[in-house]
């Protein structure tokens, strides 16, 4: 049998005559036709505000840093079990990160411990929906609202995903996704930026804009081109937009497959998890499932490595996730929070399996017997 590999990014066909035709229009820098279609579509089907196509989530967390006007010394309340880019974009800004632990049965963050952490400092949380499953966003908001902080939802793993039937990344005053080859719709490298509060609307387009009004010149709404604001080189150029596209007129058909194979998991493996403690997604009443990731939680890291090795030589790879924050050795010795004891356990043991449009049910069949024959005596 061929080696199972985590992850292979998925094309729809369309991708390269898109491009063509990106680039046969003579207009191949950003913000033209495609790039104005994607967003429109984004929009329409999620209800958020603005839509703004980045080169990256990492980009669209850097302009949310901006546009919540992030300052030495003010404090950023992010969990810790994360990607370094839920944070660095407020450290770069001169912010205190202060970390929460993930729940006990999710690597979401606890928010029950976010109150606690919140000081006359805090300015902003940021919210990580892990493996696109929803925090409990009515807790958060409404912290948020009674402290009078910002919710950014860094929402690169949430495309196509809920909260009480509100869009992921729709719900927070700003929300990011990710058009990583790693997600569930792709461009190589891409992202997005969600504009939710209309406080937020003209200036998101001029620090996109490098700090221009460029865009308000050409809408006709002002005299003159000029530097106006702070800014950076954030919109993607129009062949990205292009393969975007693509993807996104697939979304249906790739969230379906992705979703039968998820539930071909959860189906194998639930018996198993509950005989031997082993930790699988849970999905709350409030949340929808978008399958962009299947992760089991091992008891402990030995356990894993070997589980790893054990796949490894049967041809599947298995991989761990994110390290805690925390203790990382970037933030280790500025962090003088408490300890976190359910993001290292997800650090240690997490593991996560292939998931992708083109793994087939009987190669996911295979990975559950291997997982199986592991736990047997
Ligand atoms: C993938 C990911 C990012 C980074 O996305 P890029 O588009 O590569 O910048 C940020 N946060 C989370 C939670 C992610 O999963």
């Amino acid at each position: 049998m061929k080696p199972i590999y985590f992850n292979k990014p998925h094309l729809t066909g369309k991708e390269v005559s898109y491009m063509e035709k990106a680039v046969m229009t003579g207009k191949i820098s950003g913000d033209g036709v495609f790039t104005h279609k994607c967003q429109a579509f984004l929009e329409a089907r999620y209800g958020f505000g603005k839509a703004l196509l980045t080169n990256s989530c990492t980009d669209a967390l850097e302009m949310a840093a901006m546009l919540c006007n992030v300052k030495e010394g003010d404090e950023v309340i992010a969990p810790s079990y994360t990607f370094v880019s839920s944070v660095n974009p407020f450290v770069i800004r001169g912010a205190k990160i202060v970390f929460v632990d993930s729940a006990a049965d999710n690597p979401n963050m606890d928010v029950t411990q976010i109150e606690k952490l919140v000081t006359n400092k805090t300015k902003v949380i940021v919210v990580v929906h892990y493996a696109g499953i929803a925090c409990d966003m009515d807790t958060i908001m409404d912290i948020a609202k009674r402290y009078n902080l910002l919710v950014v939802e860094d929402a690169a793993q949430c495309i196509d995903s809920f909260y009480n039937k509100k869009a992921l990344g729709g719900i927070g005053h700003l929300g990011t996704f990710s058009f990583h080859e790693s997600k569930n719709i792709i461009t190589g490298e891409g992202g997005m930026l969600t504009i939710n509060d209309k406080a937020f609307t003209e200036r998101s387009e001029i620090i996109w804009e490098k700090g221009t009004n460029r865009r308000a010149f050409f809408k006709g709404k002002a005299a003159k081109y000029e530097w106006v604001d702070v800014g950076s080189s954030y919109l993607p150029s129009e062949i990205t937009a292009a393969f975007l596209m693509a993807q996104l007129e697939d979304m249906d058909n790739i969230q379906h497959k992705r979703i039968r194979l998820w539930k071909n998991y959860q189906k194998h493996l639930h018996k198993l998890a509950a005989a031997r403690n082993i930790q699988l997604p849970h999905i709350p009443g409030f949340a929808t499932n978008n399958a962009h990731m299947y992760y089991m939680v091992c008891r402990s890291g030995d356990e894993r490595a070997e589980l790893i090795k054990y796949l490894h030589d049967n041809g599947i790879q298995g991989v761990f996730h994110y390290q805690s924050l925390h203790k990382s050795p970037f933030y280790k010795n500025q962090y003088h929070g408490a300890e976190l004891p359910n993001s290292d356990r997800y650090s240690d043991c997490l593991l996560r399996l292939p998931l992708y449009y083109d793994l087939k049910q009987r190669e996911v069949d295979y990975i559950c017997e291997k997982v199986i024959e592991f736990y047997k005596d």
